[in-house]
């Protein structure tokens, strides 16, 4: 299959991505969820006038006469009396305005003496939120498609919302093959070993970008057995990542064992660095990756690929938080026929500075990034005092 390029994947990948569907959440559980209707107020906000300090409430006509102090109204209760010609009534923040009254002046500009107040100051704001002002009766407050922050769960918690439609969360097996493999939670690796670490990477990048992940352990390089574990995890979930077994060797048969289990492969190599191996098909009952068994690689076409697929999946765009930054240091390649992409630290003056990478199995190189550089294919070097636009990871 031929070499593709970074966006002709992107393309193929996102035209691929089907929407998982809706379901009904309490409302308490729906941060990051994407909201899959619109959500409206069945109230005005505020839902009377309101005063927004503690002090009087008079006619602004009546501002410098001496003041009847008729009632005092609490937050949470109904004024009993209207304000008329030289009365006022005391009130405080968050308390319904009483009628004939149009401005609260503060208790700091106040002087009370025998039931009777007078206003000390020279001027004052009204001090009153209008009905409505904020929400309208009926607005749409929050609409479909979007991410679900903290002050949107307070918003559906105003407008009479317990209960939202969101997008379903995809599910995704994952699936890390190879002999040399061991578990963590197993005796230190002997000779010829390596820690299996791509699972739990890909289970919290699937965590991290909305989705289920459901981890299907470790493939030997069997091809029977690896495609006993594929067929279950595209019959059990929406996406199956398989890290590992992608590239040229001899017991690299992923691609092979995808094919056998009905998956129709769109793409085998990307003109990419790193990730060229990244392998992606349809299969009626799941969208399935063979991603490059090293760390870098898998954890960088995940973020490339993957998390905008599951984005796309729940109905929204992912956008990759960018920012420009100028680079520390020259930075060179000797061969520049791939599409690559550099992992960077941001310095504490702001630069960027790419981190000592050995090579796509330098895990501590990721953990120090704050974010990748990309350089198109043809392109050689990055000049000191160059902006490069980094995209956080
Ligand atoms: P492969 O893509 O299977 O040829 O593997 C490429 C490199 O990544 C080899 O050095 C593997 O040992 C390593 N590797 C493969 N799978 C994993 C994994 N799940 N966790 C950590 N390293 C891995
Ligand atoms: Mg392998």
């Amino acid at each position: 299959m031929e070499i593709i390029t970074l966006k002709e994947a992107f393309d193929i990948v996102m035209r691929s991505a089907t929407f998982t569907g809706t379901e009904t959440v309490d409302f308490t559980d729906s941060l990051g969820r994407v909201l899959a209707s619109d959500i409206k107020s069945d109230i005005d906000m505020p839902p009377f006038n309101k005063a927004t300090v503690d002090g009087f409430a008079c006619r602004r006509d009546d501002l410098h006469s001496e003041l009847a102090i008729v009632e005092t109204i609490a937050a949470g209760i109904k004024p009993l009396y209207n304000i008329s010609e030289n009365q006022c009534s005391r009130i405080m923040t968050g308390a319904v305005l009483p009628e004939g009254a149009d401005v609260v002046f503060m208790v700091e500009d106040s002087k009370v003496n025998d039931g009777k107040v007078r206003f000390t100051g020279s001027f004052t704001k009204d001090n009153i939120a209008l009905i409505g002002e904020d929400i309208k009766d009926g607005q749409t407050v929050l609409r479909s498609g979007k991410v679900i922050k903290p002050q949107d769960i307070a918003l559906i918690a105003l407008s009479g919302n317990t209960s939202v439609k969101v997008s379903r969360r995809p599910s995704a097996g994952v699936i890390s093959s190879g002999n040399e493999l061991v578990e963590p939670s197993s005796l230190k690796p002997g000779i010829a070993q390596i820690r299996n670490t791509n699972s739990y990477q890909l289970m919290a990048q699937l965590k991290r970008a909305g989705a289920i992940g459901k981890n299907y352990g470790i493939a030997r390089d069997d091809e029977a057995a690896t495609y006993e574990i594929v067929m279950r995890a595209i019959s059990e979930n929406d996406i199956v990542l398989i890290s590992g077994g992608v590239s040229m060797g001899d017991f690299d048969f992923i691609p092979a064992v995808m094919e056998r289990a009905g998956v129709k492969i769109l793409f085998s190599r990307i003109n990419v660095q790193p990730g060229k191996p990244t392998t992606f098909g349809v299969h009626p009952d799941a969208l399935v990756f063979g991603l490059p068994g090293n760390p870098v690689s898998s954890f960088i076409q995940f973020e490339l690929l993957v998390r905008p697929m599951i984005s796309r999946m729940m109905g929204y765009e992912f956008k990759p938080v960018t920012f420009p930054a100028i680079m520390k240091n020259s930075f060179s390649r000797k061969n520049a026929e791939r599409h690559a992409l550099i992992p960077v630290m941001i310095t504490e003056n702001g630069l960027a500075d790419p981190v000592e990478y050995h090579g796509s199995a330098h895990l501590s190189a990721m953990s120090e990034a704050d974010g990748i550089i990309e350089m198109p294919a043809g392109e050689r070097t990055i000049m000191e005092g160059e902006t490069v636009s980094v995209r956080q990871i």
